[in-house]
């Protein structure tokens, strides 16, 4: 497989006619070529510069692609219309899997049995010794599932305790400790095999240990293998605030297992399901409308693993593109300012809210605000904030927690000045970047929710 990035930056009086010429062009370049799938996202900051990103099943394809009659007719007539030279950006990176989702630049995301798949995996690698790191529940239900590699030689499994309120310094240094007794060197793996808390702090750890060892991610809930385990977001939480210690460090594979889903209970279903139906209003309507009228507690499992694959590859499209957030990256922040502000604030409460529920309820939020500002139609609120209420317990802020959650929204990670930050929706499938939101703002929103 063969990923391509390009970047094209038209002149002002173009960007309308390009965005209906690729649509009208798209189908014909996947059809035949070799192309496993072409989109288009414009730059949030700049209307004038797009990315193409194509999937290409190798070189080959794309070699004879261009010398097509038809590759060579859109591109004469594209290419008087930039404004600067289109720069292009390819990896190619073989995956032996048959059903990888996506193949981001940095490393393959593999669908599959997880077993299977981590066994080939260490057959091609030399490891001094390999660290799986677990908590209670996924020694329990997860560790069991990996069994071959559980037969090897120089495997060490490092227990931690479950839950957010761990996802601190000091399990950090147990995990550490516990590498330097056991002698892991540069050489060592470690395989986070668990939720986000485990992938966001192992993958911490081993990218601090001896400045940096391979690590691995597969993720066992819902929330961590749509969206926790990609895109090399790695940290902790500190002084309360959540992930405000961390860095961006891609694994060397994320492997996805949906049947760890099986163990998993309703509640984690539903709390990974909240970062799905942002990736949908992201995307279109399309996504969010199979998404949102879906009855989660009788949905059809061959539905919920054709949306993990769509949701992952959504994600991942965006983070390849813009690896570390300096620009449509930030769309993914969608419901996260107010939603980490409202999820901090019952962690320090002692009273956690599973992280997609404090998410869903910052997209009904910010939608609000979105409305507010007059940016986003009444009608399209509703529909998110109904499809959303139907799915998730309502959740009441009392009045004298919303200075507590201005508090944390001004120390949100995305604040570049001392304004507070936020990505909003302007309808579905259309997100704006970089919106200074008010402290009035965000109180009206949330009286209101509090409301009805
Ligand atoms: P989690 O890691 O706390 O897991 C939820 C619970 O499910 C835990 O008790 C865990 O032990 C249990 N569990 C895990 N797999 C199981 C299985 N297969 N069967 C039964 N029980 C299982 O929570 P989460 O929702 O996976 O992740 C939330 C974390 O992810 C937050 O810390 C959040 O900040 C982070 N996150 C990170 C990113 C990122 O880009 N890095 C994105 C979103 C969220």
């Amino acid at each position: 497989m063969i990923n391509r990035i390009v970047k094209l930056t038209f002149k002002d009086e173009y960007i309308q006619a390009f965005k209906i010429h690729f649509e009208t062009v798209k189908s014909k370049i996947t059809n035949n070529t070799g192309c496993e799938k072409v989109t288009l996202l414009q730059d949030a900051n700049n209307p004038n510069v797009f990315f193409t990103y194509s999937l290409w099943l190798s070189e080959k394809h794309l070699d004879n692609y261009r010398n097509t009659e038809f590759f060579n007719k859109i591109w004469s007539k594209v290419k008087i219309n930039f404004s600067e030279k289109p720069q292009v950006w390819t990896t190619s990176k073989i995956s032996s899997q048959d059903n990888t989702p996506s193949n981001s630049l940095e490393h393959p995301i593999l669908f599959g049995n997880s077993d299977t798949l981590l066994n080939k995996f260490l057959q091609n690698k030399l490891y001094a010794s390999v660290f799986i790191l677990v908590d209670e529940n996924t020694e329990n239900f997860c560790l069991p599932v990996i069994k071959q590699i559980l037969n090897k030689k120089n495997i060490n499994v490092i227990k931690i305790n479950s839950g957010e309120i761990n996802k601190n310094l000091n399990t950090c240094q147990q995990i550490w400790k516990q590498l330097i007794e056991a002698k892991a060197n540069r050489n060592s793996l470690l395989i986070n095999l668990g939720g986000g808390v485990i992938g966001d702090m192992g993958g911490f750890c081993a990218s601090c240990y001896k400045r940096g060892i391979d690590f691995l991610q597969i993720p066992t809930t819902l929330l961590s293998q749509v969206d926790a385990s990609v895109g090399g977001k790695l940290g902790i939480d500190f002084m309360g605030l959540k992930n405000v210690i961390g860095q961006f460090k891609n694994p060397q594979t994320v492997i996805i297992d949906p049947n760890f889903l099986n163990t998993l209970p309703f509640e984690e279903i539903r709390s990974g399901y909240a970062e799905m139906l942002k990736h949908a209003l992201i995307h279109n309507k399309n996504t969010w409308n199979k998404l949102a009228i879906s009855n989660l507690k009788t949905i059809n499992y061959n539905q919920l693993l054709n949306s993990i694959k769509e949701s992952v590859q959504i994600k991942a499209e965006i983070v390849d593109i813009d690896p570390f957030e300096k620009n449509i990256r930030k769309k993914l922040n969608l419901g996260h300012t107010i939603g980490h502000a409202v999820e901090t604030y019952f962690l320090n409460k002692d009273k956690p809210i599973l992280h997609g529920e404090a998410v869903a309820y910052g997209i009904v939020a910010e939608a609000n605000i979105a409305v507010q500002k007059g940016i986003l139609h009444k009608e399209v609120y509703l529909e998110i904030k109904n499809s959303i209420n139907n799915i998730y317990d309502k959740i009441i802020i009392p009045n004298n927690a919303l200075e507590e959650i201005i508090h944390h929204c001004y120390n949100d990670k995305k604040n570049e000045k001392k304004e507070i930050n936020a990505s909003l929706i302007k309808d579905i499938g259309e997100i704006l970047i970089n919106q200074i939101i008010s402290e009035k703002e965000i109180k009206s929103a949330i009286l209101q929710l509090n409301e009805n």
